[in-house]
C-alpha cells in the first residue's frame, strides 16, 4: 500500500513536517503545513497521472494488440493504486498532525 511512483517523494517519515527543502515559497503560502502542501501536490500529480493512463486506455481500445492493451490496463491499475496510496497518506497525515 505504501508503494509509490519511483520519482515521487519518499513517504517514510510521517511526523516531521519541516525537513522538506524542495517546497517552494508559493506552496508554503498555501497553508501552514509544508508536509501537507507537498502531500496534496503529490496526490494531485498521482491522480492526474492516473487520469492520463485511463485516457490512454480509452484511446487504445480496439486499436492496439491485446498484449499492448493489457499492458496499459496494468499501468492504469498501478497508477490507481498509487493515487489511492497518496490519498491515504495525505489523510493519515492530516489526522495525525491536525493540520
Ligand atoms: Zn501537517
Amino acid at each position: 500500500m505504501t508503494h509509490l511512483a519511483p520519482n515521487g517523494p519518499r513517504l517514510t517519515n510521517n511526523s516531521v513536517c519541516s525537513a522538506r527543502g524542495h517546497i517552494s515559497q508559493i506552496d508554503a503560502q498555501v497553508g501552514g503545513c509544508e508536509e501537507k502542501n507537498w502531500r496534496v501536490r503529490f496526490y494531485f500529480n498521482a491522480v492526474t497521472h492516473y487520469a492520463t493512463t485511463v485516457d490512454d486506455l480509452v484511446k487504445a481500445r480496439g486499436r492496439t494488440s491485446k498484449k499492448e492493451y493489457q499492458s496499459l490496463v496494468a499501468r492504469s491499475e498501478k497508477a490507481r493504486i498509487d493515487s489511492e496510496a497518496a490519498r491515504l497518506e495525505l489523510e493519515r497525515h492530516t489526522q495525525e498532525h491536525g493540520c
